[in-house]
């Protein structure tokens, strides 16, 4: 048996295809926030991973949703290596057409329109009927149709939904023309048994399920995310939504490299096939957290930093005779290797534009400039720089348009004599001022100094310090969250000098307060 698809032709009954929902799901989340710049980056890493669908964002909820769709629709889209670009869009007239226009420029592009279908949804959200859902399933789907053969429809609260009148939604959108019908678990309230349940009621009782592909989105709420992403497959799905590092909304989604790897190291159970290059699976995961600041937790599978590491001596024991006397799988074979040594102090620019542009980078020439002084400064500073620590500078250093506030100095007296004392020089819309503030603390006194040179009344409501690469010659890479009319901002640093670090990502974060990103649609539910 084998389906006909009308993005990717002829697919074997044993192929599952990976739709990758980081940019939408997962960057809707609060603190995941990307710019353009960063959703392209990002974009080019996902292609480089092999998803086959990529939701590039939800055109409709903002203008800057709908340039970055736009932006990866243009750029990415066109080419023979890109993912299918989709765009998320609710049942009505404007979210449709604004989704088709954003990714029109892509060779094969998805509309994925969703509805909730659930009584508490349609009765508290949507204050709809059940039969003006129904006329509105196959209404989107009509509409979305005439822009693109390849139409996703989505069952919002898919898994809190009546089975007789899911039943019937499914057949509405299969009828209207949709090609791959999404059931989510919105809220990550199944079981896995409940998956299986729904998969297979309607592969047994929906008329046309056979000819479309049928898709799982898990949100992780009880930690099953994944689990019930397992379950699908083996229920007859066929395409597996998730997010990189499982980011997404609350507790997150599926993980992408959990899923994929489960796949892949239970192959005899699950004998099912897909297109990730995994190698590159831990380059993407690294990316991610670089560009939203939010490393995964230490024990995180996969890609967490213990992952692969051997504490109990009788592990090591074992490993060093036999990796896979406690390896399941190998590090290499989702990219983790000894040394991602790249650069030292006698690099030339041309060596250091080269990186930049393998690390999904593209730059202007002064920013170039910047990034490279910066670079040689950390060379001459540190003895082996990562392709992590490069990442981190020069996201510190570039990608921040509009900025209003730039760090020039910092001084600072610190230690177990108070008080501590900042002297701060800042440039403010092109004028260096300076001050000098005493605190509780090195960072405290940081900080009041920035307050005394900016005047703001945003609260700081997250400090978050971490290290870049090992050593005590690490990185230090900072976040600060501003909260300010209740609009989140997370702003990064990175510096050899922890306070120097801080008191860049507290900069970042009051140029990112400046630059408002406003969303103009109600909040953007997810599917
Ligand atoms: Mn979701």
């Amino acid at each position: 048996m084998s389906i006909e698809h009308p993005s990717f032709g002829k697919l074997d009954e044993n192929r599952i295809i990976i739709f990758d929902t980081t940019l939408r799901d997962g960057e809707q989340s609060p603190g995941f926030s990307m710019n353009l710049a960063e959703k392209l980056r990002m974009a080019e890493a996902l292609t480089g991973l092999g998803i086959d669908v990529m939701e590039a964002g939800f055109p409709i909820a903002s203008p800057g949703d709908f340039e970055a769709v736009k932006a990866i629709a243009e750029t990415i889209g066109i080419r023979d290596d890109s993912p299918v670009i989709c765009g998320l869009a609710r049942s009505g007239r404007e979210d449709i057409l604004r989704a088709a226009e954003a990714v029109r420029p892509a060779r094969r592009k998805r509309i994925h329109s969703f509805l909730s279908t659930s009584p508490l949804h349609m009765k508290y959200k949507l204050r709809m009927e059940p039969d003006e859902v129904l006329a509105a399933v196959a209404d989107s789907v009509t509409l979305a149709r005439q822009f693109t053969d390849d139409v996703e429809w989505s069952a919002e609260d898919g898994t809190r939904t009546d089975p007789d009148f899911l039943c019937r939604c499914v057949e509405a959108a299969i009828r209207a023309g949709a090609t791959t019908i999404n059931v989510p678990d919105t809220v990550g309230y199944a079981l896995p048994e409940d998956i299986t349940r729904i998969f297979t009621m309607l592969r047994e009782r929906v008329p046309g399920t056979e000819k479309i592909i049928l898709s799982t989105h898990n949100h992780n709420d009880l930690g099953l995310a994944v689990a019930n992403t397992i379950a699908a497959i083996r229920a007859g799905v066929r395409q597996v939504e998730a997010t990189i590092n499982g980011i997404g909304e609350r507790a997150g989604n599926a993980s992408l490299e959990e899923a994929v790897m489960a796949i892949r190291t239970r192959h005899d159970a699950i004998p099912f096939d897909n297109n990730i290059e995994t190698r590159n699976i831990l380059k993407v995961s690294k990316l991610l957290s670089a560009i939203t600041s939010f490393d995964v937790q230490p024990n995180k599978a996969i890609v967490g930093r213990n992952a692969f590491a051997h504490e109990a001596g009788i592990h090591q024991d074992g490993v060093l005779k036999h990796a896979a006397t406690y390896e399941i799988m190998t590090p290499e074979s989702v990219g983790w290797n000894k040394s991602s040594l790249v650069m030292g102090k006698h690099s030339g620019r041309a060596a250091f534009r080269d990186k930049l542009a393998t690390l999904g980078y593209s730059i202007g020439d002064n920013q170039l400039n910047d990034a490279f002084r910066r670079f040689k400064d950390l060379a001459d500073r540190k003895k082996v720089v990562y392709d992590e620590d490069i990442v981190a500078l020069v996201d510190d250093e570039v990608l921040r348009d509009h900025q209003r506030i730039r760090f020039v100095s910092l001084d600072i007296h610190a230690g177990s004599k108070v008080p501590q004392r900042a002297e701060l020089e800042l440039e403010i819309d092109g004028v260096i001022k300076r001050a000098v503030s005493t605190g509780d603390g090195p960072v405290d006194a940081t900080f009041r100094a920035i307050h005394e040179l900016f005047p703001h009344t945003a609260n700081l409501v997250l400090f978050s310090v971490g290290a870049v690469t090992e050593g005590t010659d690490a990185q230090a890479k900072t976040t600060v969250r501003l909260e300010e009319n209740g609009k989140l901002v997370d702003g990064q640093g990175a510096d050899t000098d922890t306070i120097v670090a801080s008191a860049r990502a507290y900069v970042h974060a009051l140029n990112k307060l400046l630059v408002k990103r406003v969303r103009t649609a109600p909040q953007a539910l997810s599917a």
